[in-house]
């Protein structure tokens, strides 16, 4: 038979018999329908973005069979899925949800303990519920991608709306916005655009947040906040609850919009250059969450092999990298800032030429013309993402290895010179100590910035990914030394991180732990996701 028939034996969640598990799964298949329950006793084929697995995480950096689920299955309705909590709940079975599971970097779509049913509600709840062309909000479900939002807009000409999309557009909406995800238009902040959910409760109950809660109402993606507490904040980065539709506001196209670029030479001028770009990002002269990246990524951006420039190991050396950028239209410099005007041209005008004058302080800077740019430069792949069009050329770069994959250290900074320098010189030493190429992207929020370092290993090779997860760890606690935490991170690490989160004796987590305890008694949904363990798993070893 060939490799993708044959069986594996499929694996069992712990604290289970075999057979009263099998047994289980009989049952939810009789009450889903066969063809709504896979058990994952196939060998783990890792596919690629748009053709993913949904029983693992494609780019593990651990074991492949680490993190893997049991079996997946696929609700069509709220209620379905009310179905598999109550049955989950009876058996004492870990389930964990994803919307449609390309949280590359992040953990893909495995669950965090091994053996968990995965539910993909994507595949059959992938219904648009409603596009608002007046209030400029829609209504979603989990398996609508923001390709798949994009197009529907289109395709009703509504010209008048724009989304706002992640660097991949093939992820789900509301997946990337529980999952705090950002895009880079002016709405790029994904959760705060967000109005209104519905949420299965561990228990099984069916809540509406916000105006979702009054009968009758029409305001549920208008006004995000209802009356009483704001309970929305709990169901992302948690496990609390699983979302089964979501509003999402949408932007008002603003008349027109230019990407820009400039580079700057030198590695020494990240320091002045935050320093001109916070007061000009908080008052919204620069309008989008934009990028400052090192020029090691956007050679590897072009999609070719790390081998096509050097075949030692080690990082490759900078002075390849500066003789490979002089030869492309961006030119030898070591940093290239992407950023987007909006509006009709002359209120673009008044920005760019405030922009220009601040940037040019920097000695020897550069604006790039994008005429001279070629179609498939990379600038034209954030000028699509900055205007709400989905893309995919983001990832070219996991061609840097072979078999390659990626996972991601994302700290949260103010924007200052001092800060970025100290969390430069902390990632570029941990990078240099384990031989790893180093690709800094600082990309600007409103007042903080996030530094993201993408660090690509081939999975295939044990050395590497070891060398891979030990920098990761190593530049989570350096960092956290520094004051510095991750805005979101891979399931790998979330203990780890969520124990840097640490003041007052841990209140936070103990915190945490009294909500998951009351909401999910019998410890089903998610555990441990976000470092958040119910009480069954509690101090049993699971932390990794
Ligand atoms: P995407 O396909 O957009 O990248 P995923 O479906 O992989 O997003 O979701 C990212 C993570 O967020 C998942 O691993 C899961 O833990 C959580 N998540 C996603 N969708 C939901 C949901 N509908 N309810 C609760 N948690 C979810």
């Amino acid at each position: 038979k060939p490799r993708a028939e044959r069986q594996r034996l499929p694996v069992v969640p712990q604290g289970i018999e075999r057979d009263a598990f099998l047994q289980a799964l009989a049952e939810l298949k009789e009450e889903l329908g066969a063809e709504n329950l896979e058990v994952n006793d196939k060998p783990l084929t890792d596919g690629w973005y748009m053709e993913h697995p949904n029983t693992h995480d494609m780019m593990t950096i651990l074991d492949e069979e680490e993190l893997v689920a049991s079996a997946v299955v696929y609700p069509g309705s709220t209620e379905e899925v009310q179905q598999i909590v109550a049955w989950a709940n009876k058996h004492r079975i870990p389930i964990f949800p994803i919307s449609m599971g390309r949280n590359l970097g992040y953990g893909g779509a495995a669950p965090r303990v091994r053996g968990s049913v995965t539910i993909d509600l994507g595949k059959r709840m992938n219904k648009i519920l409603d596009i608002n062309p007046e209030d400029f909000t829609c209504l979603v479900e989990p398996g609508v991608s923001f390709y798949a939002l994009y197009e529907a807009i289109q395709a009703k000409g509504y010209d008048h709306m724009w989304i706002d999309s992640p660097d991949l557009g093939g992820g789900s909406v509301i997946g990337n916005t529980v999952d705090r995800g950002v895009g880079y238009t002016p709405y790029g902040d994904h959760w705060a655009c967000h109005a209104g959910l519905e949420v299965v409760l561990p228990t099984g109950e069916v809540i509406r947040t916000g105006m979702g809660a009054l009968p009758g109402n029409n305001t549920w993606q208008t006004f995000p906040y209802g009356f009483g507490p704001y309970s929305d904040g709990i169901f992302s980065q948690s496990n609390f609850g699983i979302v089964t539709k979501m509003g999402m506001t949408l932007m008002p196209n603003p008349g027109g919009y230019e990407s820009f670029m400039y580079t700057f030479p030198k590695e020494e001028d990240l320091a002045p250059l935050m320093e001109i770009i916070r007061p000009l990002r908080i008052s919204n002269i620069l309008e989008n969450v934009a990028q400052l990246r090192h020029v090691s990524q956007s050679i590897a951006a072009r999609g070719l092999p790390r081998s096509t420039f050097y075949t030692g190991s080690g990082p490759v050396p900078s002075s390849i990298l500066h003789a490979e950028a002089a030869k492309s239209p961006v030119g030898d410099h070591t940093w290239a800032y992407y950023g987007m005007a909006y509006g009709p041209s002359h209120i673009r005008a008044h920005k760019l030429a405030l922009i220009d004058s601040e940037f040019r302080k920097i000695p020897g800077a550069r604006k790039i013309d994008p005429s001279t740019l070629p179609a498939d430069e990379y600038f034209w792949s954030r000028d699509r993402v900055a205007a709400g069009i989905p893309d995919i050329q983001e990832l070219r770069w996991v061609n840097w290895t072979p078999n390659g994959a990626h996972v991601a250290f994302s700290p949260v900074s103010p924007i200052r010179g001092t800060d970025a320098t100290a969390l430069f010189e902390l990632g570029k030493k941990r990078h240099e100590q384990y031989g790893i190429d180093f690709w800094p992207a600082f990309c600007v929020g409103l007042r903080e910035m996030h530094l993201i370092v993408e660090i690509v290993f081939d999975r295939h090779d044990l050395e590497r990914k070891t060398a891979a997860l030990a920098c990761l760890r190593d530049m989570v606690d350096d960092a956290a030394r520094l004051g510095y935490g991750e805005y979101r991170t891979h399931l790998v690490l979330m203990d780890q991180v969520a124990g840097t989160y640490s003041w007052g004796d841990g209140a936070l987590m103990k915190f945490n732990e009294k909500i998951k305890d009351a909401l999910d008694p019998n410890g089903i949904l998610a555990p441990g996701r976000c470092g958040i363990w119910p009480r069954r798993y509690r101090g049993r070893g699971w932390e990794m």
